[in-house]
């Protein structure tokens, strides 16, 4: 409440009912009112000077009812209970506090008490480094919503219905292959294997489509348990090891001596850090290094992944965990990519509640870290 109180002061914001519309030319007006979405001007105290006509659309109130009016009290931003958000949350307070460009999509409630979503920018509005008000730009993205929802049920259910005619083609690849309908030719038992190697990787995309609708409509379940995270990275580390010998990397798992515990869902675990090794594994060339660290300090979990790879130009630093991206040095090498890993990864890294960043340089190779609050559990108290 302090908080809100120091904050209201810092912003210059007041509840005062007059304002005076800022003065502009015809063209000016013409040029608001021509814009194709909504836009709302405030002024440093926060009360709205100007809103266009797309703003009054979507929002469905009067011009009138808003000029004037202080922004945060006349336009309630709502969270996803319908609850009205906080002051102090509010895009329009902290881009006033940092004096920088806010983006962020929202619900906000309608004069009919209805909640919209929209898409909003808001910007302070700076003369001689003094703010004198903020602008605000948004646009209705129902629809998109909308569409993105019935995208991912698609994705979802074609996903669900690519599995089992595979799990088909496995099973009989798998049986023939091992001679359960006759002896076969090398040759043949060559093609098997690439059927098999081919639908394991289609099984794998399956799987990473599922995982990202789950995450993106929010609904993968947690389920936290005790986990020992050496014990879990042993695990990564037995089961990844044919990859490495496969390109005769030398990989190596590296841990404390003492346990280190955390309660968090093992298998989401899992999956960030077996997609980050492969992708070390992959992108790294014959005879490299790939090392999996795990180290505590404080309160909290280390889990390096280092490799002497191909690394990331540094011009794609800021694209690397987007959807789809694959740098421009990999495309041609490794055409097995799909972009959509590292994605995954940082989502469900927010779903646990961890951190994860990375280091790397071109042709040197790169370290991905990833962190968790963990505890130090002596080596001889038994797990
Ligand atoms: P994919 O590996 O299927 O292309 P990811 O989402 O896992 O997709 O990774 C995105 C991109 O990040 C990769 O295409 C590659 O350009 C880069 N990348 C990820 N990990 C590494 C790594 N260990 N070394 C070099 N580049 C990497």
């Amino acid at each position: 409440m302090a908080e809100a109180r120091k904050t209201q002061k810092r912003l210059r914001f007041s509840n005062a009912d007059t304002a005076q519309p800022a003065q502009g030319s015809v063209e000016v007006q013409a040029l608001f009112d021509s814009i194709g979405d909504g836009v709302i001007m405030t002024d440093e105290f926060g009360r709205i000077v100007r809103i266009n006509p797309p703003a009054l659309a979507i929002l469905g109130f009067k011009e009138e009812e808003l000029i004037g009016q202080w922004f945060p009290k006349v336009i309630v931003s709502l969270d996803e209970q319908g609850k009205p958000v906080g002051l102090i949350d509010r895009p329009i307070s902290r881009s006033f506090l940092t004096g920088k460009s806010i983006s962020e999509k929202l619900l906000y409630r309608r004069k009919d008490g209805q909640p919209v979503s929209v898409a909003i920018t808001v910007s302070p509005m700076m003369v001689r480094n003094r703010p004198v008000g903020a602008i605000q730009v948004f646009r209705d993205i129902t629809l998109e919503q909308e569409v993105d929802r019935m995208k991912s049920e698609f994705i979802s259910l074609a996903s669900h219905q690519l599995r089992t005619p595979l799990s088909a083609i496995k099973t009989y690849s798998h049986m023939l292959v091992d001679g359960f309908m006759g002896p076969l030719e090398p040759p043949q038992k060559k093609a098997l294997r690439t059927i098999i190697g081919a639908s394991n990787r289609m099984n794998e995309l399956i799987s990473t489509l599922l995982n990202i609708t789950r995450m993106e409509s929010g609904s993968i379940a947690v389920t936290p348990k005790y986990v020992n995270l050496g014990r879990l990275l042993d695990e990564i580390h037995d089961e990844l090891t044919h990859v490495a010998t496969n390109k005769d990397i030398n990989f190596k798992l590296i841990q404390p001596t003492d346990n280190v515990a955390t309660r968090t869902d093992p298998l989401i675990l899992k999956e960030i850090i077996s997609n980050l090794v492969m992708n070390a594994l992959k992108y790294t060339p014959n005879e490299g290094n790939v090392d999996l660290m795990l180290s505590i300090k404080g309160g909290s979990a280390l889990i390096k992944v280092k490799d002497t790879g191909l690394g990331i130009p540094k011009l794609s630093h800021d694209q690397v965990f987007t959807k789809f991206f694959r740098a421009p040095n990999v495309i041609k090498r490794e055409t097995t990519g799909t972009g959509l890993g590292l994605y995954l990864v940082r989502g469900l890294t927010e779903v646990l509640g961890g951190k994860i960043w990375f280091e790397s340089e071109e042709n040197k190779g790169t370290t991905f870290y990833f962190s968790l609050a963990a505890q130090r559990i002596p080596r001889k108290v038994k797990m």
